[in-house]
């Protein structure tokens, strides 16, 4: 064995040989992987609890690699974030999802999620309406997703592009929201349609009576200034029960649909999640 003189790395192990080993090849790959089309859009449905219909989909990115297998996203964005690639592939990502919304029925929206680097983008916005032309979608459809780390160093920048999209029409979704620095602040400034409360208050809610009551005062707070709530995470029914119960707009979770290719939408549509 090695003893560890000056400036070694004193904490290696093999786990992270092997760590380091894949984001090399994952760095390496990825730059083709659209090219190849290794890259897909999987759609989770958003279900709306007053009409008990889907009202849409969240387009969420997945990558087949040719010999490592299905790469989730929370090990490739940072990649192609670090790359540079992620300007390409969210253009890749708003376009793909556009043209699949014009598709659907029109009553039904699609929503893509957008990283901080994307939002930092001047060619963002150009970007996106070239996006809604090609496919000709109606603008209202469209609804991206942003997190509260945005916002943290680009509070000015991000407020006006915001504004950009939203006048528009294209609307905004506060994502994941209740797990950052959420700030009350951003529910005033931001031009928002929609917030989004993390899984992780869903998971608690039931069997944590403070957890309850944040999610019942969100969805006050976010009615009061006329933003509507989606939950993330259901997995059970009294979940959605509950959820129900307390005036929440929409779900979204396991329980209604998991991410997947669609093909059977009139299928997915006439599902019933009975009281
Ligand atoms: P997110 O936007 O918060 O997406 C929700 C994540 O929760 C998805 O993971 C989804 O598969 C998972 N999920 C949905 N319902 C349930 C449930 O009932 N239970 C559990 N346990 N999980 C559920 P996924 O697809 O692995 O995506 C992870 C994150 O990667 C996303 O979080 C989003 O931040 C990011 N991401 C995905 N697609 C894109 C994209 O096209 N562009 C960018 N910039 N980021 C993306
Ligand atoms: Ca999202
Ligand atoms: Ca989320
Ligand atoms: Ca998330």
């Amino acid at each position: 064995a090695k003893t560890p003189g000056a400036g070694s790395i004193q904490f290696f192990s093999p786990g992270d040989d092997e760590a380091a080993a894949r984001r090399h090849a994952l760095a390496r790959d990825l730059p083709s992987a659209l090219a190849n089309d290794q890259l897909w859009l999987a759609f989770q449905p958003f279900l709306d609890l007053g009409s008990d219909r889907i009202r849409g989909f969240e387009a969420l990115l997945r990558w087949q690699h040719p010999t490592l297998g299905p790469i989730p996203p929370s090990e490739f964005i940072s990649i192609a974030e670090e790359t540079g690639l992620i300007h390409a592939i969210g253009h890749w990502v708003v376009k793909t999802a556009c043209l699949a919304a014009a598709r659907w029925p029109r009553d039904l929206r699609v929503s893509v999620n957008l990283s901080v680097m994307q939002l930092k983008n001047k060619a963002l916005l150009d970007g996106i309406v070239a996006a809604l032309a090609e496919a000709g979608l109606e603008p209202r459809r469209l609804e991206v997703e942003i997190t509260e780390t945005v916002l943290i160093s680009n509070f000015e920048e991000t407020i006006s592009l915001l504004q950009s999209l939203s006048s528009l029409s294209v609307t905004v979704a506060l994502d994941d929201f209740g797990t950052g620095y959420s700030s009350l602040t951003y529910l005033r400034k931001l031009p928002l349609s929609r917030l989004k409360i993390d899984r992780s208050f869903v998971q608690d809610m039931l069997a944590d009576a403070d957890c309850a009551a944040i999610v019942r005062s969100l969805i006050e707070l976010a009615h009061e200034l006329r933003i509507e709530v989606t939950a993330e995470g259901v997995e059970t029914l009294h979940q959605l029960d509950y959820l129900r119960r307390v005036g929440c707009d929409e779900a979204q979770g396991y329980l209604i649909g998991k991410p997947d290719r669609i093909d059977d939408i009139p299928g997915i549509a006439a599902k019933q999640f009975g009281q």
